[in-house]
């Protein structure tokens, strides 16, 4: 059976084509040219939920999309389904709104994963150590193009450091520190995250309630 998945991230594609394809399931990369629907959702859910139906509808296949962000206790659960867009006006705005903390001016529209990690730092600069726990959240969603619908959730706990440390991964990875493993994402193999992170632990949820659907 063929899906299509929301997204063309290469390595996304590859890690969820190995996990699936013990149920007979081929992932094809979205289409060039297929409209990306902006990610209007409050939850991680919602935002898969609407990139999968828009690859559903374009392709006629079923579709699979991931939304995911880190969410940090002490700052309401920021950034959220924000966090590829933490910081920027667009989050100003919303933050504002939601009496979020917030640095003394937006990051530029050209700001990376690295200024946006710093400001992270920054904005928890008063929260003590015991305070500062968090998790990595991942939402896959499902949908075949007669509608029907399947979400899953996978999470992985963590803290947030007072510095970055290591330099593998990408994002929030150098300030998610892992008890278990006594060390950052950042610092932790690669091999080692794609077992423990959110991502992996969603998808073991999909592939288990897909193994009971198809
Ligand atoms: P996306 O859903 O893969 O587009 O991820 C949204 C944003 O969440 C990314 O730009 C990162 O800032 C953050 N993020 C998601 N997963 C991870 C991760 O595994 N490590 C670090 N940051 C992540």
């Amino acid at each position: 059976m063929k899906f299509v998945l929301a997204s063309h991230n290469q390595k996304k594609l590859r890690e969820m084509a190995e996990i699936l394809e013990e149920l007979g399931i081929e992932i094809a990369p979205l289409p060039e040219g297929a409209p990306e629907p902006e990610e209007t959702g409050e939850t991680f859910e919602e935002n898969a939920r609407i990139k999968a139906r828009a690859a559903a509808a374009y392709t006629g296949l079923p579709a699979l999309a991931d939304d995911s962000g880190l969410c940090v206790d002490a700052l309401n659960d920021a950034p959220g389904v924000y966090s590829a867009r933490y910081e920027s006006a667009e989050y100003a705005a919303y933050a504002k709104i939601h009496g979020l903390k917030i640095g003394a001016e937006p990051l530029p529209p050209d700001a990376g994963d690295r200024d946006r990690t710093m400001r992270l730092l920054h904005n928890m600069e008063d929260v003590p150590d015991g305070n500062r726990q968090a998790r990595f959240v991942s939402a896959i969603a499902c949908v075949w193009p007669d509608g029907t619908e399947l979400v899953v959730r996978g999470e992985c706990e963590g803290e947030i450091t007072r510095h970055m440390l290591g330099a593998g991964g990408f994002g929030y990875d150098p300030v998610f520190f892992v008890p278990a493993y006594d060390c950052t994402f950042g610092e932790l193999p690669a091999e080692v995250k794609n077992r423990i992170s959110h991502r992996a632990n969603a998808l073991q949820h999909l592939k288990q309630k897909l193994k009971n659907k198809i």
